[in-house]
């Protein structure tokens, strides 16, 4: 991009002169500085030239512009791709007046155009043309740099494909044998094994939790590339973000209940999206304030929102663990878990829930003191005023 392009391989010079030998001595003149040139016989030749592959830049004398020859010609400079403007030379007629200034505010419009005033010296003509095939070799240059671009999304789109239909056959077609694993292996237990063979115990009890994590985490990677498969607004409908936090309490309810857990929530805004995804960023989040607590004090979570003119904040904080703020990005990452042993989980869930707010156009992130707790922060487009009446805090749990 950064070299100065060379103006002959931008294409040829289009000739539209009409009247006497003027295309053939310009023409000549051109050729002899090696620029090749096409002389146009009439207003359709000169139109496919504009949009044809070897437009250079167009050279056209004012008499060839009547009320016949102008509308069609505006029209093929329209139709350029995004990329292109077409260098364009009006040549005035001998009889000049303020006519080509018309003219040329007309072109302007649609293309590079540039007036030259006759008799004109080959000099003049010369590096005019040199100039304008400069730029547009410029021109060349995007639409290059533009098709290999197109041509690397495509191939990237492809790969993404086939990466998540192998997430998805992957993680969905190894339930089934894991499924065997777990009902034969209880069978082997309760058939076959010495209740009394402590090590035999032993042993089936490692095959048990390798199977339920594993069972954990083909779930949590199916659930990740549904959110990868499934656009949001395949499902989006416009709902009370409340709604989704009720469902998501709903189905932690006996985590709720087993650990005690204070959640506060009030003015939830009005969304538009998945309300089945928007519910799982709330299980996920409020799922790990309870999951990180700290031992002996039951979690306290609040979930309040903030309204700026375009977007809705949503802050999860709770009174938990914690982490060290240098692995706040991190913790987004597929896999990524800082308190790996001591808690049950697969390292997924906030990279689903940055997936799914991400795919309903907000962002999702963490702040967080050691021993003191984290705020979890997601934003959602504002679509609409607050849900009216919600706004009072609510204890569901008690
Ligand atoms: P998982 O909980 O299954 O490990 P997540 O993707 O939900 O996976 O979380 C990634 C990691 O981020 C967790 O392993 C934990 O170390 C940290 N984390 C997430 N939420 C909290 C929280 N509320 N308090 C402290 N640490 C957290």
């Amino acid at each position: 991009m950064n070299s100065v392009p060379e103006p002959r391989q931008a294409g040829c010079a289009a000739i539209w002169m009409p009247v006497g030998r003027d295309a053939a001595l310009t023409a000549g003149a051109l050729e002899r500085a090696g620029i090749r040139t096409k002389i146009c016989l009439n207003s359709r030749e000169t139109c496919d030239e504009i949009v044809g592959p070897d437009a250079g830049l167009l050279i056209i004398a004012e008499e060839a512009l009547t009320p016949a020859t102008t509308p069609p010609l505006h029209e093929a400079l329209e139709k350029q791709p995004a990329w292109s403007d077409i260098p364009i030379l009006l040549l005035t007629a001998r009889t000049s007046s303020d006519r080509p200034l018309d003219a040329l505010r007309k072109l302007n419009a649609l293309g590079k155009a540039m007036l030259l005033d006759r008799p004109l010296r080959t000099i003049t003509l010369v590096a005019a043309v040199e100039t304008a095939l400069r730029a547009r070799a410029r021109q060349c240059q995007i639409r290059d740099y533009i098709t290999e671009l197109q041509e690397a999304h495509k191939r990237l789109e492809l790969a993404n494909a086939d990466l998540r239909q192998f997430a998805f056959a992957a993680s969905h077609d190894l339930q089934e044998p894991l499924r065997m694993v777990n009902a034969f292996t209880q069978l082997l237990l309760e058939r076959h094994l010495n209740p009394r063979d402590r090590d035999a115990q032993e042993y089936a009890d490692y095959v048990r939790k390798g199977v339920k994590r594993m069972e954990a985490l083909l779930h949590d990677l199916l659930s990740y590339s549904k959110v990868v498969h499934t656009e949001p607004w395949d499902e989006s409908e416009d709902f009370d973000l409340s709604l989704a936090l009720t469902d998501a309490l709903t189905t932690l309810k006996v985590q709720i209940d087993g650990t005690g857990a204070i959640i506060r929530y009030g003015g939830l805004p009005k969304v538009h999206g998945d309300r089945t995804q928007l519910s799982l960023v709330f299980q996920n989040l409020v799922g790990n304030s309870m999951k990180y607590a700290k031992q002996g004090t039951p979690p306290q979570i609040e979930i309040t929102t903030e309204h700026t003119s375009n977007e809705n904040l949503i802050r999860v904080r709770d009174n938990g663990i914690g982490f060290d703020e240098r692995y706040a990005e991190r913790i987004f990452e597929l896999f990524q878990r800082l308190n790996g042993s001591e808690t049950s989980g697969t390292g997924l869930g906030l990279a689903i829930s940055r997936r799914i707010i991400e795919r309903h156009g907000g962002r999702i992130w963490a702040e967080s003191t050691p021993g003191e707790g984290s705020t979890f922060t997601f934003t959602l487009p504002a679509y609409a005023a607050p849900a009216p009446g919600r706004e009072l805090e609510q204890d569901l749990v008690a």
